[in-house]
């Protein structure tokens, strides 16, 4: 029940487009009762809970964990290979100075849900506690269908992954648009023309376009089922940029019938505690 649960945000890396501030005050918003503690990267957090003497060594298992993880051929499946020093040395960089590092490697997605939930402490178990991490990592996962990996914009799990590097890469963009970079255009320029079509890094929209997959993220905490089939509902699953920018930013309604009422019932629990707790 909500009123006994905390979730803890961890801020991604500082980017243009980004407002942390203003993600937690929605939420806050929608979920009176829950208790939203924004928090810094996971990686300066774990660092401040751990032992300061520890840090230097901590960081530096940390990057050659994250430096495996990394996707070297998207059709193979998944094996975890020695990662070359350079590697390492850019996770650390990107652990240490994040604001500084943009871009890096395709992580195995689910590899990499695995390895941050290590770093959550275990006063902070699922079940009373929701924890999201928001990164600009880029993570992948495999697909038995085409066996190949594909990008992902969110991992729902614990704890629940949202990458802001997704937004951009995973959802397709316009037909048009790959017909116009196989035919030679360029693509910055491409970019431009097709601007309001999809999502781009240190996109002003992207806070309204993570309020979506915060909400997915949430809803699959509390009940399961993160998607909605409803294409202006905040919840659907998109998977064209489109269809993003239609769902959180064009749509005539913020919620569906549907998700309005789960909300409105959430939201009610939350009100009325049950009675062993009534004095
Ligand atoms: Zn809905």
């Amino acid at each position: 029940m909500l009123y006994q649960k905390s979730l803890y945000l961890y801020r991604g890396e500082a980017r243009a487009g980004i407002h942390y501030k203003e993600l937690a005050d929605y939420l806050q918003q929608l979920f009176p009762a829950l208790e939203i503690v924004p928090r810094d990267d996971i990686f300066r957090k774990a660092l401040l809970t751990g032992e300061a003497a520890q840090g230097e060594k901590m960081i530096r298992s940390w990057a050659r964990r994250l430096a495996a993880l990394k996707i070297v051929n998207p059709a193979e499946e998944f094996r975890e290979l020695e990662p070359f020093p350079a590697e390492v040395k850019f996770e650390i960089k990107k652990i240490t100075a994040p604001e500084k590092i943009r871009g890096g490697p395709l992580y195995e997605g689910v590899q990499l849900s695995q390895f941050l939930s290590e770093l959550i402490p275990v006063s902070e178990p699922p079940g009373e506690c929701i924890h999201i991490i928001i990164t600009d990592r880029l993570f992948a996962t495999w697909n038995d269908d085409d066996r190949r990996y594909h990008a992902r914009v969110s991992i729902y799990n614990f704890p629940s992954i949202i990458s802001t590097a997704g937004i951009v890469e995973a959802p397709a963009k316009p037909r048009e648009f790959y017909i116009k970079l196989r035919m030679g255009f360029n693509r910055e320029g491409l970019k431009d023309e097709f601007s309001g079509r999809f999502i781009d890094y240190d996109d002003p929209r992207l806070t309204e376009v993570l309020k979506g997959y915060l909400l997915q993220a949430i809803l699959f905490h509390l009940q399961g089922e993160p998607f909605c089939l409803d294409p202006n509902c905040r919840l659907y699953n998109a998977h064209f940029q489109e269809e993003v920018l239609r769902a959180q930013l064009h749509s005539p309604y913020e919620f569906c019938p549907r998700h309005r009422e789960i909300l409105h019932l959430l939201n009610s629990d939350i009100s009325t505690p049950p009675p062993f707790l009534v004095s």
